[in-house]
């Protein structure tokens, strides 16, 4: 049993075996004197949630179905383990939201992050923010959860966490009044940088997985191969530093070693650097303002000798432009895109829709969608159903 020691700091980790949630586990390993794991959540996944048992032995596990918890049970029975098991979306949100709690990361992918993840918002939890989906889709109401409940919301996108360290501590005063001209948000250009456009309708699940320089879940990987990351990204920046999207400029670095820059009107321009690797980020949001060993390798400028930068092709790349213009119109059109992009990246996972037409699909969901202004959450959650049958019905004639 993992007994409540004082100066512990309790982690739920909803996500646990995902790519963020795994290093998440690696980096608070390597600080047993202080993080406690409270929680460790899955989805199906419940062989490797067993594993994480073994070796982190959380108070608190959850997946999603009762059949998947009855079988967990057993196999912790069986090894005299003592971990609590339960299972389904309620569960999600006692564990984000438990007073054992300190620290929430929230590393579940897509849209079924957003309950659970603001739930240990509007608790005052200190929240690590690796999905982007939540924020997406909920924009003005999840920023005022954060402000009204005082919770610590730390950006682990590693983009945001870039621009987070480059920005004066106080910025939330305003980027202007800080002498901020342009967050300069970097993007590797994922695996088809410089592909002609016939060579992309051709591009097979597995090609769009292999990402050159992050190792990441399918989803991610496959919204980084399209742009769309950059453009869940761009609306994510809006959002936490309070931007408009024309202060924003995506910068294509192929290297992924320059994480992001903030440029000010004095002519300076601030970078973070360090090797592409999600320890960084994730070590930084668990110990800030403190810093913390990562496990990660120091930087080697002599080996990477050179930096690249490119424009972002935008007639290659649609889905960059959609989520600019969703931003820009507001309300609930940015919901409307994470949810047809969603249905979208599993078609083409699944094998049932081409490269090409996960940006022509998002487009017509949005074409086809009525924005209305967000006022609370069932507003939310409505136009994210809409749209899933919506891109559903489009999927069916195709
Ligand atoms: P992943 O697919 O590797 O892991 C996802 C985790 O969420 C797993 O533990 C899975 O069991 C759980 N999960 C999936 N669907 C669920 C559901 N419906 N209900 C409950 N749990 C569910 O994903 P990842 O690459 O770790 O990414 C997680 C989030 O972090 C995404 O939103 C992604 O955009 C963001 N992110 C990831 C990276 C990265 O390097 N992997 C970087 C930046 C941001
Ligand atoms: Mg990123």
């Amino acid at each position: 049993m993992n007994s409540v020691s004082p100066g512990l700091r309790g982690v739920t980790i909803l996500g646990a075996t995902g790519s963020i949630g795994t290093s998440t586990l690696d980096v608070i390993a390597r600080h047993p004197t202080r993080y406690r794991v409270h929680a460790l959540t899955a989805c199906r996944s419940r062989e490797a949630l067993f594993g994480l048992c073994r070796v982190h032995h959380p108070a608190v596990t959850v997946l999603d179905t009762e059949d998947d918890a009855a079988w967990l049970r057993g196999r912790l029975a069986e090894s005299g383990m003592d971990t609590e098991v339960r299972a389904g979306k309620a569960a999600l949100v006692e564990v984000a939201e438990a007073s054992e709690v300190d620290v929430v990361m929230s590393a579940i992918v897509g849209a079924a992050a957003l309950l659970p993840t603001l739930a240990a918002v509007r608790a005052g939890k200190r929240v690590l923010l690796a999905n982007k989906e939540a924020l997406v889709m909920s924009g003005a109401l999840f920023m005022e959860a954060v402000s009204a409940s005082g919770s610590t919301l730390l950006p682990i996108d590693s983009e945001h966490n870039a621009i987070f360290q480059c920005l004066p501590s106080e910025h939330r005063a305003g980027l202007e009044r800080h002498g901020v001209s342009q967050l300069l948000l970097t993007a590797s250009g994922g695996p088809f940088r410089g592909w002609s456009p016939e060579a992309l309708a051709a591009v097979t699940p597995d090609q769009a997985c292999a990402h050159p320089n992050w190792s990441m879940g399918r989803k991610i990987s496959v919204d980084s191969a399209t742009m769309m990351n950059k453009g869940l990204e761009l609306i994510e920046a809006c959002w936490l530093f309070d931007a408009l999207p024309d202060q924003i400029q995506v910068v294509v670095h192929p290297q992924s070693v320059i994480h992001s820059m903030v440029a000010y009107t004095d002519g300076s321009v601030i970078a973070q650097l360090g090797n592409p690797d999600m320890r960084t980020p994730i070590a930084y949001g668990l110990a800030w303002p403190e810093r913390i060993d990562a496990g990660v390798e120091a930087l080697d400028l002599f080996a990477l000798a050179r930096l690249d930068f490119e424009t972002p092709d935008e007639a290659a790349f649609p889905c960059l432009g959609l989520a600019r213009a969703a931003m820009t119109a507001g309300g609930t059109a940015p919901a409307i895109l994470n949810a047809a992009n969603e249905v979208a990246v599993e078609a083409f996972l699944a094998g049932r829709l081409g490269f090409t037409a996960i940006g022509d699909l998002v487009a017509r969901v949005l074409e086809s969608s009525e924005v209305s202004a967000v006022t609370d959450l069932a507003t939310v959650l409505e136009a994210d159903a809409r749209a899933r049958r919506t891109a559903a019905d489009w999927l069916m004639r195709q």
